[in-house]
């Protein structure tokens, strides 16, 4: 061949662009990463026929690699390879008649030879490169003793082919950038759109080579596709550090490596939570073949584990797939629940092996693990047991060695209810109570992750025959009832107590329960019901306003200031019972200013009277 032929793109590409420019491809970008991919394939193919004895050995020292080289007078962007390079009749058929699969020839022909490692895409990658161009000409020489070609195209229906004089293997895309698409001329967006496309292609990248010193863009073998038994921690560390941008190390990382039923090659990181807004920004980069697909596809990858870092290899992901492919695809569920099964192996195993490391992590990790126990009930399955809280002496429990024996059906239906695990939300405003429950020798566990109140409720509706939750200050009466008194007289006095506080408080809204205490030297607690405050917890987090919160006060019989009030005259009854009131009620919340103006006049009587007496 030596004239110029012209022909006419066989398959209509009228009905293609649209196509490709609206639906197959939401990121103009990825062109890039479709024109170096079939550079770096170009490569990996060449390489097999060396290697198989198929084609001459290149020369000694040569380097593959990909050229990528943009000219801003000249409009042009050129990614340019040194791979197996295509014959006047291979462009025809690959690249004018792009029904044709090129990459699915090469496999039937090579897969018997072992043809593995080719990016499992197929057709319409090259066309993609439209998006941003008006016109492209590829110069390709093949590694067959051939003559070089020049194909040009303005990519609707016409093209021209003719022999050329390129000296060297492989094939040099020019794509002449079209109006308006100017930022594929500038160097910097090129660099890091190969920085995020191309990462970890396996041939080095260069943009604008500047000679043999330059450096590549791309990590040509990332640690991910190393055995996990030759990798060290400083590797896994600076891995992290340079792929997530990070200047901190990760907490612990799970090395993903299988090969059957489906091959998946990746690294999780669990890294080190700063703040409730970080933890949203996880990141997990999916590659295929070390060509970078997609960040955080949660279709395979389960939805709480985004709040992780990673990478993760999976060639057996179609590239270019709709979501809606991608959540019906019996495959990829099956991915999804092996990365979450991994990760809770991981979990366990450092729960198992290092208790302290896994405790020193456990702030930060128990998010993903509380969050991922709420989305999928086979990982809570598979993690509970290592779910721990801390109890009031700072020792860290199994939250499963909390639950009681479960409830039969019996007592069940007799209404008998589950065991109580006490808990603290805020150690300061809790204080008092903590401290009574310690006195009396009870424990109770500090559920202070801002979780942790959609995690407990988790835990109830799921274990409900084992444990109920109740907050430190919910029930108190019941956890420090002392031994009963059952002497007549004993009762009547307390009768008397109650009505005494009862009539004194009956402006507020407080009803009044006395109850013998073990701690006598407490006057009285408030004590909030549970459900009703979970309910108005409830509102206040959806914005449905403040529901008025019906308190008790529980005021405890064995308390000597309590004892003597029905001696007192009126005068200091009255005086005595509202001081007690607000004492339990400043160690339960705050004070509204009506209720300050009050307890600071109470305290400026007793500070008169105290001064009167001495
Ligand atoms: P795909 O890569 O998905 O098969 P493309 O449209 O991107 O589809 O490319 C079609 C075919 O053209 C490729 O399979 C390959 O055979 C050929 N091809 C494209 N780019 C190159 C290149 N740089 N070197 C050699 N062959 C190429």
């Amino acid at each position: 061949m030596s004239t110029k032929r012209q022909g006419n793109i066989q398959i209509s590409s009228e009905n293609m662009m649209p196509i490709i420019k609206k639906w197959l491809y939401s990121d103009k970008d990825i062109f890039l990463r479709e024109i170096v991919a079939n550079a770096t394939d170009a490569i990996t193919k060449y390489k097999k026929l060396v290697d198989l004895g198929s084609a001459p050995a290149p020369a000694e020292n040569a380097e593959y690699c990909v050229k990528i080289a943009v000219d801003k007078d000249a409009r042009t962007l050129t990614v340019e390879d040194n791979g197996i390079g295509m014959t006047e009749e291979e462009v025809e058929r690959y690249i004018t008649q792009i029904a044709f699969s090129g990459a699915a020839d090469f496999l039937s022909k090579y897969e018997k030879a072992g043809g593995d490692g080719i990016i499992g895409h197929f057709g319409l990658g090259f066309y993609s490169a439209y998006m941003v161009s008006d016109d492209i000409e590829i110069f390709t020489k093949s590694y067959r003793d051939a003559p070089a070609v020049h194909w040009e195209s303005d990519g609707n229906s016409t093209y021209s082919i003719e022999e050329c004089d390129k000296a060297d293997r492989g094939t040099k895309v020019v794509m002449h950038i079209a109006e308006g698409e100017e930022e594929f001329l500038n160097e910097n967006t090129i660099r890091s759109l190969v920085r995020k496309y191309c990462e970890f292609m396996p041939y080095n990248i260069y943009v604008d080579f500047k000679g043999k010193d330059d450096k590549p863009v791309n990590n040509t073998s990332p640690l991910y596709l190393k055995n996990p038994a030759d990798c060290t921690e400083e590797e896994y560390n600076t891995f992290y550090r340079e792929t997530f941008s990070d200047y901190t190390d990760p907490l612990f990382w799970v090395h993903l490596n299988m090969e059957y039923p489906y091959r998946l090659k990746g690294i999780l990181y669990f890294p080190k939570v700063r703040n409730k807004v970080e933890l949203e920004r996880g990141k997990v980069k999916l590659f295929c073949n070390q060509v970078f697909i997609a960040e955080n596809i949660k279709e395979v990858i389960p939805e709480y584990l985004m709040l992780l870092n990673g990478v993760i290899d999976c060639p057996d992901i179609p590239l270019n797939v709709s979501r809606s492919f991608l959540q019906n695809d019996r495959q990829v569920q099956k991915i999804s629940k092996y990365i979450a099964k991994k990760v809770a192996d991981a979990l366990i195993d450092l729960f198992n092996k290092d208790r302290e490391k896994f405790e020193k992590c456990w702030d930060d990790t128990s998010v993903f693990v509380k969050f991922g126990c709420m989305k999928d009930e086979d990982f809570y399955q598979k993690v509970k047991d290592i779910i721990i809280y801390k109890n009031l002496e700072g020792k860290y429990v199994p939250l499963t060695s909390l639950f009681g024996t479960e409830l039969t059906d019996e007592e069940a239906k007799e209404g008998k209810q589950a065991k109580a695990v006490y808990y603290v939300s805020d150690e300061n405003l809790q204080s008092q109570y903590i401290g009574m429950f310690r006195d009396a020798g009870l424990d109770a566990v500090r559920c202070d992750n801002y979780l942790d109140p959609h995690f407990i409720s988790f835990v109830e509706y799921k274990e409900p025959r084992k444990v109920r939750f109740l907050r430190i200050d919910a029930d108190v009466d019941e956890a420090l009832k002392a031994a009963e008194n059952t002497d007549e007289n004993v009762k009547k006095d307390n009768e008397q107590i109650e009505k005494i506080f009862a009539d004194e408080l009956k402006e507020k809204n407080v009803t009044v329960r006395v109850s013998a205490l073990k701690n006598a030297d407490v006057p009285a607690v408030v004590n909030a019901d549970e459900f009703m405050r979970r309910m108005g917890e409830m509102n206040r987090f959806y914005g449905m306003g403040e529901m008025p919160q019906q308190l008790t006060l529980v005021v405890n019989a064995t308390n000597g200031a309590v004892k003597s009030v029905k001696g007192l005259p009126a005068e200091k009854q009255k005086f005595l019972v509202n001081h007690i009131y607000y004492l339990a009620l400043l160690s339960y919340r705050k004070l509204t200013p009506d209720e300050m103006k009050e307890f600071t006049a109470n305290n400026l009587q007793l500070m008169q009277d105290y001064a009167k007496q001495a």
